[in-house]
């Protein structure tokens, strides 16, 4: 019999009826024989009401009150998932992240798991019981209460499948399994039956939201099997995540396309064209502790050039701020914001071995008359920065361009 991790997200557990729902799921597993662990989100809207409650009384709160705060949302469902869980006849134990101990570094809002102590689930698991486990939460060396940033719940779930040494992680959610595109933007968005480690880290990095990136480099690491699949459905498949060896079928050239509206354009005009210019503007907003994604520098003329980059949308205020003290400093002459752009990648192992796919992703967007205002390319990704205002446009006529809709076999 087997040892598996569940875990389900917030609008899976959404009400005590998708309690019981999930409830009703878990016991099949454990009546088969299985050993369960579930991992659990908060109920859907939760954890952004939180926030707002924090927000709502300070304009930058404190880091770990903060976390105190976000944990609260997974606390309710694990004792609400176990009750259910018991009206059905299953013995059933919940812990927090610090009961288990799931212990974590101290970035409060964004800490990393260290370890994981796993002796005091495989007593109850040893004695018949499911264990529910909080997701999205652990305990720093001090004792401190912390989360593990946005999505976290799913790395809660790989990791304690990692620890457990699992036979298989489950993602349940709202979705049956990681399609081409978010097919809330694109109603033909096709299931896909397995996608590589490489791409789902590319995918869930340019914005595809469906895994948090950090659980799907656990995943990689620790060899975990792990399979996303829908909450909603009694049977399916769902999406395995696999090792590029394993999958000795044709790929496909483009496996999906991901979007992050979560980017803003920053451009530094007039800048002198002379060495240590990006690093006299750079560096004081990696200073900060900014993260940087796209860097463009434009061909100089007449010992100028311009400079852009860009931003997640809510760094935008502070780099503005960095950037005309930099501005003064270099004689540069003038700053730009701009929130309007947002990001298009098309992701896929099978561009390593077929050129031209840049190619084609420009002409179908020139056809659409969208202009590309920053690109930038890997070995099995290219992304370009684009008005926000055509994100659907450009999301849906390149999945088509690119024969997405279409049956994995016609490709
Ligand atoms: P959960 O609350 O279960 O963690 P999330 O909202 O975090 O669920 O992730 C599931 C959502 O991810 C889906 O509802 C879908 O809109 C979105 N999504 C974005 N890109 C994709 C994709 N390529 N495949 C499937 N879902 C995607
Ligand atoms: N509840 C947390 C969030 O909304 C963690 C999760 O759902 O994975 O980000
Ligand atoms: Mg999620």
């Amino acid at each position: 019999m087997a040892l598996i991790v569940q875990k389900y997200g917030g609008t899976s557990v959404g009400s005590p009826e998708r309690i019981q729902n999930v409830a009703r799921r878990v016991a099949k597993y454990h009546q088969q024989g299985h050993r369960v662990v579930v991992v659990v989100s908060a109920m859907s809207g939760e954890t952004n009401r939180l926030v707002a409650l924090t927000q709502a009384l300070s304009e930058s709160p404190d880091p770990r009150e903060t976390d105190v705060v976000l944990a609260t949302g997974e606390q309710v469902t694990i004792g609400l998932l176990s009750i259910a869980l018991q009206e059905l006849g299953v013995p059933a134990r919940s812990y927090t992240g610090w009961q288990v101990p799931i212990r974590t570094d101290s970035a409060f809002t964004k800490a990393r798991i260290l370890s994981i102590e796993p002796e005091r689930m495989l007593a109850d698991l040893a004695e018949g019981k499911v264990v529910v486990v909080a997701g999205f939460q652990g305990v720093d060396p001090a004792g401190n209460i912390t989360t593990l940033g946005r999505g976290g719940s799913d790395t809660t779930a790989v990791a304690l499948a990692a620890a457990l040494q699992a036979d298989e992680c489950q993602i349940y959610t709202d979705v049956d399994g990681v399609y081409t595109t978010d097919p809330r933007i694109v109603p033909e968005a096709r299931r896909l039956e397995r996608i590589t480690f490489e791409e789902m880290l590319e995918m869930a990095s340019l914005g595809s939201k469906v895994l948090q990136i950090r659980s799907v480099e656990f995943a990689g690491k620790y060899k975990v099997k792990l399979r996303v699949l829908s909450s909603f459905e009694e049977e399916g498949e769902g999406t395995l995540i696999t090792v590029e060896e394993e999958t000795n079928m044709e790929q496909p050239i483009i496996s999906g396309i991901a979007f992050q509206r979560d980017e803003a354009k920053v451009t530094l005009l007039g800048v002198p064209d002379k060495p240590g210019v990006a690093y006299q503007i750079l560096g004081p907003v990696a200073d900060a502790n900014i993260d940087v994604d796209m860097i463009v520098q434009n061909v100089g003329h007449d010992g100028a050039t311009d400079f852009s980059f860009t931003v997640a949308k809510n760094d935008l205020k502070r780099v503005l701020e960095i950037l005309e003290r930099v501005k003064n400093d270099l004689g540069a002459r003038q700053v730009v914001g701009d929130k309007s752009v947002c990001k298009v990648s098309l992701v896929g192992v099978g561009m390593r071995s077929h050129p031209g796919v840049a190619a084609k992703m420009f002409r179908t967007l020139a056809e659409e008359g969208i202009n590309i205002q920053m690109i930038s390319t890997s070995e099995i990704k290219i992304s370009v920065v684009i008005d926000e205002k055509y994100l659907e446009l450009a999301v849906r006529a390149l999945h088509k361009a690119f024969g997405l809709d279409r049956p994995e076999a016609d490709v």
